[in-house]
């Protein structure tokens, strides 16, 4: 099984979507594209539990 988490879920109008092999793997991906694309080096836990709640299995 693989999980996926689409950033427009938790940041309306990104087109960014990760994929992991597990969810932690999935969150940790979700996280680099943060940094990476908007500039968001530390998530806060109220968005962490969004990313979270928004993983989906593949
Ligand atoms: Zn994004």
């Amino acid at each position: 099984m693989s999980y996926s988490f689409r950033c427009e879920n938790v940041i309306p109008g990104c087109e960014g979507e990760v994929h992991g092999e597990t969810e932690a793997e999935t969150l940790q991906a979700a996280a680099e594209h943060a940094a990476s694309v908007h500039d968001l080096n530390e998530l806060d836990a109220e968005t962490v539990e969004k990313v979270k709640a928004s993983i989906t299995a593949d």
